[in-house]
């Protein structure tokens, strides 16, 4: 896995932010908060400026470890394909009703899951 690390940009939006660990970094700066990283759990360091990128650019605050070692990037894909299968289902099911209220009997065609697998690829895109 590539991981990118550079300063961010005003223009930037997403990505990941690092908080410093607890245990990396025992005693706090003046205008730092205990925080918990959201996918460890472990105690971190947050700080106005890094919640400032939180709210105005979609930031995502992860402690150095779990940005590092690409973890939190596996949980977010493994939950993107998770919603994704669960809204597809969901469509399918609702294009199988319609097809049965519109023309009497659910028709399955090579067309629908062609379609279908199209629009999978971008539900997951979307939830990515
Ligand atoms: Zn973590």
């Amino acid at each position: 896995m590539n991981i990118k690390i550079e300063p961010r940009k005003p223009t930037d939006r997403g990505g990941y932010i690092c908080m410093p660990l607890k245990k990396n970094v025992p005693e706090g700066h003046a205008d730092w908060k205990p925080a918990k990283c959201p996918v460890c759990g472990r105690e971190c360091w947050t700080d106005p400026a890094r919640e400032f990128l939180v709210r105005t650019q979609g930031a995502f605050p992860l402690c150095t470890e779990c940005a590092l070692n690409g973890k939190a990037r596996q949980e977010k894909e493994c939950k993107a394909f998770l919603n994704a299968c669960v809204k597809y289902v969901l469509i399918s099911v609702l294009w199988m009703v319609l097809e049965r209220i519109i023309y009497g009997k659910v028709q399955p065609r090579i067309v629908d899951d062609i379609i279908g697998l199209i629009l999978f690829w971008y539900i997951f895109k979307s939830e990515l």
